[in-house]
């Protein structure tokens, strides 16, 4: 029974998330969010690999700002951000003890929670001493 689920579950193609098994029968996206997304980067010709990279960093993101929500930091457990979907393999910056994802970073705080909080003063002081 299980094996019939699996193979009549379609995922959409910008996000991978199950689609509902209600929607039509060529449905390949969740919703017209991901359907423009997908033919944005199609159009731009991104490399698959890089889509897929971005994928990962959207979705760290995403997990990192519902943490956050308006707090300038928060301590979540790394467990529960694992079992979120975040990768702690991929960030856009690194430095010290502190990873960035886009304008958001974390850091471990001890073995079992993760400080979040927001980064982006310190990168754009950054980008504007190197662009000045
Ligand atoms: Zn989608």
């Amino acid at each position: 029974m299980n094996e019939e689920i699996q193979l009549t579950e379609r995922h959409c193609l910008n996000c991978d998330k199950a689609l509902d098994s209600k929607m039509r029968r060529d449905a390949k996206f969740c919703n017209t969010y991901c359907r423009t997304e997908f033919n944005n980067k199609r159009r731009y010709g991104l490399h698959p690999d890089v889509v897929k990279v971005d994928k990962i960093l959207h979705r760290n993101f995403e997990i990192l700002e519902a943490a956050l929500k308006d707090k300038e930091y928060v301590y979540v457990k790394k467990e529960k951000m694992l079992r979120q979907g975040f990768s702690f393999d991929y960030y856009t910056q690194a430095k010290n003890e502190y990873h960035y994802c886009y304008t958001l970073c974390y850091k471990s705080s001890d073995a079992e929670k993760i400080w979040i909080g927001r980064g982006f003063n310190s990168i754009v002081k950054k980008y504007d001493q190197y662009n000045q």
